[in-house]
């Protein structure tokens, strides 16, 4: 007889099956029912046993554990215990002989019976069966258990859990999919194990290649590593099925950029092999209408991603902002966000306050770097798309130069990205295409647009609908314009500045249209541009100022946007200022009664800043 402090009591790993049973040893178990010979109890939920009358030794209840040798297997797959009752033991796990099947392997095991092993992603439940998305190191598949039409089966199952599951491999529509036979939560145990595994494996799945940028840029090669990261985190969460939230600024730059990711993702989501609906509830894209995160969109974004998680079980999104996220502005959200523990990273061109960055997962801006807001969004969020998924380089290779016409870049990658394309998208037509994409933004609002501004930018396929498409919607944005402009030019006032530039204020309340396009930041710039014009060689600044509202458009003054709101905001008791953007481009509110106050006050300090030396 052994010494008691020896004995060993072995646990059988969930997944484990009668073959990694072995006559002789001690198992812990648990009762599972009674019969006029004897006891029932399983060793796991998929092996079963019967502990014979004549060898029980203690009494018991439905679910008490016992503890059980195994005296021998039959042919037939019984199993004869008897329970034993050591007073001191160790336990071990037993962990299974046959390893788990990967789930990329499963198209060559239809029909098959199989073990695979993962963490559940998402659970859904239908009129049918429940489908539980699984996610190993290798991708992400659908298995559908049932136990009742409409009923959830293993309510004990919650998403993050890593299970084993044993089922037939089927072909359903096209769609792989296994019929779940039985679903085990691994031990803490086996779960760490597996999870360790699987995470070691998608961490190397997910690292983006290594490839050059689409042209030579000093700066963009400093961006290099943090782009990467951005990338990695994005190819983790389509791995892992987590869903994106990518929010980003309602211009034509910022639509670049987002879709520019959204077309990377969208194909990565397809080759990683979920099912066909996976890239409508796995992504979204939502314009914001401000340059930064507002109150409101966080608002409706958490909204969304609850109610998703509670109805379809789904996980929370990560929450990719483009050409917005960088500023103050955005903290209000961010903490809103925290909340509920949402991931977020930005990539974005506007001046950066490092106070954000405590909020943010990683963080790529130009300013990092020693560049400016000439490295527009477009740019970046085409070479970051091009990290997610290198073959969509061909089709999205154009818009980094409507990026750059649209948001007016004067770095010296904006010709780089404009000659690369220039025998398939002039720079004429890349102008055409960021206005139609700002002219029809303003008529889609919220909403994302998805197919008609992939048609904007020739994605579709289709470039004849493309070609009408961005023609006639150029002739009515500037159809617009003109009819703005013969409204608004004989109201522009004039003045010059202490430090010489000349400065030119609209009321765009008064005299302009209202609730059409161009709005009020586009009918400023567009006035803007007519001066600059008019007044070649001077230093120009223009105001457009609404009621509670002002937005800045300036060229040849260095400027410093965000320097001049934070002091007003303290100097002017009772303003209510605040605002922002770029660094000679951007907007500014306040508080109706106080305008006179604030506008005055402002054109003084504009007055103040240093001319560029030209
Ligand atoms: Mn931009």
């Amino acid at each position: 007889m052994n010494n008691e402090m020896d004995t060993i009591v072995y646990r059988l790993g969930a997944t484990c099956g009668i073959e990694d049973v072995e006559e002789g040893k001690t198992y812990e178990a648990r009762v599972q029912g009674f019969a006029n010979f004897g006891t029932f109890v399983l060793l796991n939920d998929r092996v079963k046993g019967l502990v014979h009358k004549s060898n029980q030794k203690l009494s018991h209840r439905e679910r008490d554990p016992i503890v059980v040798r195994v005296l021998s297997i039959r042919k037939n797959g019984n199993i004869d215990l008897e329970e034993v009752t050591p007073a001191i033991y160790h336990t071990q796990t037993v962990v299974r002989k046959t390893p788990a099947v990967r789930l990329s392997d499963l198209a060559s095991k239809i029909g098959r019976t199989v073990m695979v092993e993962g963490e559940v992603a998402q659970i859904k439940q239908t009129s049918g069966p429940t489908i539980f998305t699984i996610v190993d190191e290798t991708g992400t598949e659908n298995a559908a258990a049932f136990i009742e039409a409409g009923v959830r089966a293993y309510p004990e199952v919650v998403v993050g859990d890593m299970v084993g599951i044993l089922g037939e491999v089927m072909q359903r529509n096209n769609q792989l999919q296994i019929e779940v036979a039985s679903l085990a939560v691994l031990s803490p145990d086996e779960a760490d194990t597996v999870r360790e595994r699987i995470n070691r494996a998608l961490d190397d799945r997910a690292e983006p290649e290594e490839i050059p940028f689409l042209v030579e840029s000093e700066v963009l090669e400093k961006l290099r590593p943090e782009l990467r990261k951005i990338a990695k985190i994005i190819r983790k969460a389509v791995f892992t099925a987590q869903p994106i939230v990518l929010r980003h600024h309602a211009d034509a730059d910022g639509i670049s950029a987002a879709v520019a990711v959204e077309t990377a993702v969208i194909a990565l989501i397809r080759e990683s092999g979920a099912d066909f609906d996976a890239e409508n509830y796995l992504f979204k894209r939502a314009p914001s209408k401000a340059p930064f995160y507002e109150i409101e969109d966080v608002t409706r974004d958490l909204d969304f991603a609850t109610k998703d998680s509670v109805r379809f079980g789904q996980k929370m999104p990560l929450i990719l902002m483009m050409d917005n996220g960088s500023t103050e502005e955005d903290e209000p959200s961010y903490r809103m966000a925290r909340v509920y523990d949402l991931s977020i990273v930005v990539v974005d061109h506007h001046h950066p306050d490092a106070s954000v960055d405590q909020f943010l997962e990683a963080h790529v801006n130009p300013y990092h770097a020693g560049g400016d807001f000439g490295i527009t969004a477009g740019m970046l969020g085409t070479e970051l798309a091009r990290f997610i998924f290198p073959e969509v380089e061909e089709r999205i290779r154009h818009i980094p130069a409507v990026a750059a016409v649209g948001d007016r870049s004067e770095a010296p990658e904006r010709n780089r990205y404009l000659a690369l394309v220039a025998d398939t998208c002039s720079e004429e037509h890349c102008k055409e295409i960021a206005l139609a994409l700002d002219y029809e933004q303003f008529w889609l609002r919220f909403n994302d647009g998805r197919e008609i501004v992939r048609d904007i930018l020739n994605l579709n396929r289709n470039p004849e609908r493309h070609a009408r498409l961005v023609a006639l919607l150029v002739r009515e944005a500037n159809l617009a314009i003109e009819e703005q402009l013969r409204a608004s030019m004989p109201h522009v006032q004039e003045q010059l500045l202490q430090n010489g530039a000349r400065l030119f204020s609209l009321d765009v309340e008064i005299y302009a249209h209202r609730f059409t396009f161009p709005p009020p930041g586009k009918t400023s710039g567009e006035v803007h541009d007519r001066l600059c014009r008019r007044h070649a060689g001077s230093a120009v600044v223009t105001l457009g100022v609404g009621p509670d509202f002002a937005v800045i458009r300036s060229r040849g003054v260095l400027l410093n946007i965000p320097r001049m709101v934070r002091e007003l905001r303290e100097e002017i008791d009772g303003g209510g200022v605040n605002g922002g953007g770029h660094l000679v481009v951007g907007s500014i509110k306040f508080v109706e009664g106080m305008r006179d106050t604030v506008i005055a006050r402002l054109i003084e300090k504009i007055g103040e800043y240093p001319l560029e030396h030209r």
